[in-house]
């Protein structure tokens, strides 16, 4: 089959990954051709404003977005949104839009991100029940919690959190409830999520800990209440679930790419897939990590970024593997930030350096005698020596109590 036409660098998903890749193509001198084929209503944006400032009307849409409008014609990207790649033939090389349009490739990007993980209960699609991934869904809650007296926020994470926190200093009043025994209690562990939870609570969020959500009921078409499976009854005007997200890999499994055991693409340390030619990133990518020595799917933000330079890199030919240590933040309102680098699915032991209490401290979080993750709170230097203790494999077993002294100097450690 002959293409109605094609490009030399076609890139699929209107994200993150896919406008950084397309970016560093240029910067690292592509002269090709470059196609980033989106199905959303905007260009790249960032979409931790959608539970932050987005969300609570201090960033504006412009706010968010990855590149000025005007950028991608100045750097020769052609870039089309409201556009589903439908088909990916790898074989043949060539993508069929929904316009019908078929395009040639010579290298191609896959990043179509995740989607909501969506909970099938009982009264699920009642009104004033939302999920939260793009700007337009940020629009919708800003709508109607507009004039809501009471939010119910499903989750325990950090998307359910900022939702709550986010929420609350608009004035709303917010209930969270969770399976969790306190929040962020499964990405950051018990003790640094005790530290976010008194936040919330102090703030004035009220958290229901270990309850799973049974069932909503409503009036009529519109949500009232949010029944958990032991019986505790929430009245809500609104909820925003933050219960989680999956791959999307719609396109690559029709496409016949090789999937990994999380669910995403099967990549190997230079993102490179099972198909010749095509690159996965972001979310949906499953990837051997030199830094963690084993094959990870990593939700966030930065990771997505930095994906999209090492696919640039790739296709230009520079043989890069994937080797930067996943960074992530999470803000609650302007009440705390955090940040993190690791991440750890799991860890012996939980190492505190700082004030946990006054909200100035650093997890580290060991495994096997060495640091998986570190998470910080306003002690930025520390996450730095976080990172390269992570980078390099530092064996600090004899020498731990170092890193829960504030007293000592962690580029001892570092070396
Ligand atoms: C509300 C929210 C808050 C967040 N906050 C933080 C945070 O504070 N810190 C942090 O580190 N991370 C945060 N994240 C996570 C971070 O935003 C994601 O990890 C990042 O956006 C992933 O980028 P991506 O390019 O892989 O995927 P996405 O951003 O999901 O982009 C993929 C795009 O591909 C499109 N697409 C899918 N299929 C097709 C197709 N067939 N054809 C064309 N286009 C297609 C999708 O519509 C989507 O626009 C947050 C996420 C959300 C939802």
């Amino acid at each position: 089959m002959t293409p109605d036409r094609r490009v030399d660098f076609l890139l699929i998903g209107g994200g993150l990954a896919a406008g950084n890749c397309a970016r560093w193509l240029r910067e690292e001198g592509a002269e090709g051709s470059i196609l980033l084929v989106g199905r959303e209503l905007d260009p790249p944006y960032n979409r931790p404003p959608c539970s932050k400032g987005y969300l609570g009307g201090g960033d504006s849409r412009e706010d968010t977005l990855f590149r000025p409008d005007g950028w991608w014609g100045e750097q020769g990207i052609e870039l089309l949104t409201r556009t589903s790649v439908t088909k990916l033939d790898p074989g043949e090389r060539i993508a069929t839009l929904s316009t019908k349009e078929t395009v040639g490739f010579e290298q191609a990007l896959i990043a179509t991100g995740a989607n909501v993980r969506r909970l099938r209960v009982d009264g699920g699609q009642l009104e004033g029940i939302h999920y939260l991934r793009t700007l337009g869904n940020a629009d919708a809650i800003r709508a109607d919690v507009a004039e809501a007296e009471h939010v119910a926020v499903v989750g325990g994470s950090y998307i359910a959190s900022e939702v709550a926190a986010t929420l609350t200093a608009q004035g709303r009043r917010c209930t969270m409830l969770m399976l969790e025994t306190v929040v962020h209690e499964r990405g950051f562990g018990a003790l640094a999520g005790a530290f976010f939870q008194r936040i919330l609570e102090e703030h004035g969020v009220e958290v229901h800990a270990e309850q799973e959500l049974a069932r909503f009921e409503g009036d009529g078409d519109r949500v009232q209440r949010v029944v958990t499976a032991s019986g505790l009854e929430i009245e809500a005007d609104a909820v925003v679930m933050g219960t989680g997200s999956v791959p999307d890999v719609m396109l690559a499994k029709g496409a016949g790419l090789e999937l990994g055991a999380s669910g995403g693409v099967r990549c190997d340390s230079r993102l490179r897939t099972s198909a010749p030619g095509v690159f996965a990133a972001g979310d949906m990518c499953e990837y051997d990590s030199v830094v963690h020595g084993e094959r990870v799917r990593i939700e966030h933000w930065d990771v997505a970024f930095q994906h999209g330079r090492t696919v640039a890199l790739n296709m230009l030919g520079r043989d890069q593997p994937h080797d930067t240590v996943p960074y992530f933040f999470s803000d609650l309102a302007d009440w705390a930030s955090m940040e993190y680098v690791g991440p750890a699915s799991s860890w012996d032991e939980e190492v505190v350096r700082g004030d946990l209490d006054g909200g100035d401290f650093v997890v580290w979080y060991l495994k096997d005698g060495r640091v998986a993750a570190a998470l910080a709170v306003d002690r930025r230097d520390d996450l730095e020596h976080g990172r390269r203790l992570i980078a390099d494999a530092v064996d600090v077993g004899e020498r731990r109590s170092e890193l829960g002294d504030p007293g000592s100097d962690l580029g001892d450690l570092t070396g």
